[in-house]
């Protein structure tokens, strides 16, 4: 009988994590290049996160996952940035380069990838929240050439500390409906199953099929805000996609390998 040897360790940190579905996406990719490595869920309170850096240098785990509330408190204990980190202003990846623990961030890559296609028709984009999401979205929209960007959000200081950090334009919330945006990207948790499920982010009066709009929420797939977006024939992305793109930028940092972006998709959305 053949027992299965992993012999790199691999797992996701935040808290709660409740239902991740990195350790599904990665453990199919070691599976898809037959490399002998296992990725698990370890939730880890806030307070814990200096522990699990001492943990991740003496214990031989090869790379891990970063997700709320850690990926800006992590900065504090590891090595190096990567540019893309820096950038952003937060680690949601970790891995060695030699005895050094490097933070890198590809969620920002995650949001523009699936954008890239349409990245021509967008001139004016709105990004409506001001949280974790927002700051890799704003460098996702950058990183394409994005001329000009605004940002909402219900708390109107954290929105104009990020237009202030990022050289972008704040827009009043109670304003993001006047007008016509070519892009308008959700990073507020509206819309996510339970009991934000039935708030649409966004007014959509001005909004036609000329509007991308660009969920990253992904539970549930459709959101209200996806749903209403098809009613007015606006192209439409949907969160998946921004988990699918930085997963599979971690696999490839981590392996060197690339996983087919269609498989992946198919496997995901047969969890949702
Ligand atoms: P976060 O840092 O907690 O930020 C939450 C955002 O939602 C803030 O802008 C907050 O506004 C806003 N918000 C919360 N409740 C609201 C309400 N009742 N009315 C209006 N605005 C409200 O969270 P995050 O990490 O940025 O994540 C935000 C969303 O993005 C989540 O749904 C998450 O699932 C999704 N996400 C998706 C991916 C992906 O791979 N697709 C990756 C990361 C995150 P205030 O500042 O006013 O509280």
């Amino acid at each position: 009988m053949d027992v299965f040897k992993p012999e790199k360790l691999f797992g996701i940190i935040g808290h709660p994590l409740g239902h991740t579905m990195s350790p599904l996406l990665h453990n199919w990719g070691f599976a898809e290049h037959k490399i002998p490595a296992v990725y698990m869920a370890w939730p880890t309170e806030p307070e814990k996160i200096e522990s699990f850096i001492q943990t991740f240098r003496n214990l031989p785990i090869s790379g891990a996952s970063v997700t709320i509330p850690h990926k800006l408190s992590v900065m504090d204990y590891i090595d190096q940035l990567t540019e893309r980190a820096k950038s952003v202003g937060a680690v949601n990846t970790l891995y060695w380069e030699g005895d050094k623990i490097v933070g890198d961030n590809t969620d920002a890559a995650g949001v523009s990838e699936p954008l890239r296609p349409y990245s021509d028709r967008v001139n004016k984009a709105l990004l409506i929240g001001a949280g974790g999401a927002a700051r890799a979205a704003i460098t996702g929209l950058k990183a394409l050439g994005i001329k000009e960007i605004c940002v909402t959000n219900r708390t109107a200081y954290k929105a104009e500390d990020l237009a202030d950090e990022f050289k972008i334009s704040f827009i009043d919330w109670n304003a993001r409906g006047d007008q016509h945006f070519d892009l308008i990207m959700n990073s507020t948790s509206l819309g996510m199953s339970g009991k934000f499920q039935q708030i649409n982010p966004m007014i959509m009066d001005n909004q036609n099929a000329n509007t991308i709009v660009y969920d990253l929420v992904y539970n549930p797939m459709e959101t209200i805000f996806i749903k209403e977006a098809k009613t007015k024939g606006c192209t439409v992305i949907h969160g998946i996609e921004m988990f699918i793109h930085q997963g599979l930028e971690q696999f490839r940092i981590w392996t060197g390998k690339r996983l087919d972006e269609g498989k992946a998709r198919g496997l995901l959305l047969a969890q949702l």
